[in-house]
Parts: structure tokens; C-alpha cells; sequence
């Protein structure tokens, strides 16, 4: 015998899709929405549809958008000859919140990980070397974590981009890699 209305069971279970939610908080979200008026349910609704339809990756950096250029990209004043590489938009964030760095970003989507099957075809690496191939660019710094798997793939960039004829530098350590 089924314990809950079905729609209440397909609610939990696409809580539990995500990441970090077990089954017990995927159930405890099911509830809390079940107690929303109908307007702020609405409002969750259109908001993963809306965020789905509308953000976009910026045609130069792959930097999350709403359309268009992102606004660092947009921006005149940001130094276009230094690229810093970062695996996801959230470093992004990251490093503007400490407002020390004036250049602009390559966002990867991803860092290169035999365990979990991402290889250098499944992240933006193809952009950032055409971008940097299409030259006016001065220096690359890798900005990926310092673990294993951050590592291997600032190498594996370094490896790619060192021969065009620019410096590439991991952040942090401000040493040629
Ligand atoms: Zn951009």
C-alpha cells in the first residue's frame, strides 16, 4: 500500500535527484512545498524554468550569462591580455568577491577526471585555445583547486598553451608552471 498521493512521491523523488539530498531531506523539501500558498509555489516552478530557458554561457569566456556577453567580458575596463582559468562559474564569483584581479576569465564547466570520464573534449578547453591562438593575450593564469584532479588539469592546459608563446602562471604561487 502506498503511503502518500503519487504527485507527493514524484515531488520527493526529484528532490532526491539532487546533489547532497538524501531521501529523508528530499522528503522534509516535498512537505515544505506541499505548505507553500499556490502563488510562491508558482514562483518555485517558474524560477528552475526560468533559470533553465534564460542563463546562457558568454560566447568569449563560457562565464554564466543572461544573454549576451557577460558583463566582465562587456566591461572596457578589464584587462583583455589576462586570462585567469577557473573549472566553474562559482570561482568566478569567488574571485571577484576579493576584487584583486582586473582581467578577464575562461570558464572550464569542469576539471579534467579519468574516475568520473571528463576528458579535455568535454570541457572548454577548445575555446580557450582558439581564443588564446586568436592572440592579444599576455598571460594565462590557472586558477583551478590545488587537488589532484585541479592540478592534472592546469598542467595539461599549461602543456597546451606554453608553446603559443605566453606566460602561464597558477595562481596562488605566481610562478611559470
Ligand atoms: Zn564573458
Amino acid at each position: 500500500m502506498r503511503v502518500f498521493p503519487a504527485a507527493l512521491e514524484r515531488l520527493t523523488e526529484q528532490f532526491a535527484k539532487l546533489p547532497g539530498i538524501g531521501g529523508k531531506s528530499a522528503q522534509r523539501l516535498a512537505f515544505h512545498v506541499l505548505s507553500l500558498t499556490d502563488a510562491e509555489a508558482q514562483e518555485f516552478a517558474d524560477a528552475i524554468v526560468e533559470a533553465k530557458k534564460k542563463v546562457t554561457c558568454c560566447p568569449i569566456c563560457r562565464n554564466l550569462t543572461d544573454g549576451g556577453l557577460c558583463p566582465i567580458c562587456a566591461s572596457p575596463k578589464r584587462d583583455e591580455r589576462v586570462i585567469c582559468v577557473v573549472a566553474d562559474a562559482r570561482d568566478v564569483a569567488a574571485l571577484e568577491r576579493s576584487r584583486e584581479y582586473s582581467g578577464r576569465y575562461h570558464v572550464l564547466h569542469g576539471v579534467i577526471s579519468p574516475m568520473n570520464h571528463v576528458g579535455p573534449d568535454d570541457l572548454e578547453i577548445k575555446s580557450l585555445v582558439e581564443r588564446v591562438a586568436a592572440g592579444g593575450i599576455d598571460e594565462v593564469i590557472m586558477a583551478t583547486n590545488p587537488d589532484t584532479e585541479g592540478e592534472a588539469t592546469a598542467m595539461y592546459l599549461s602543456r597546451l598553451l606554453r608553446p603559443m608563446g605566453l606566460r602561464v602562471t597558477r595562481l596562488a604561487y605566481g610562478i611559470p608552471v
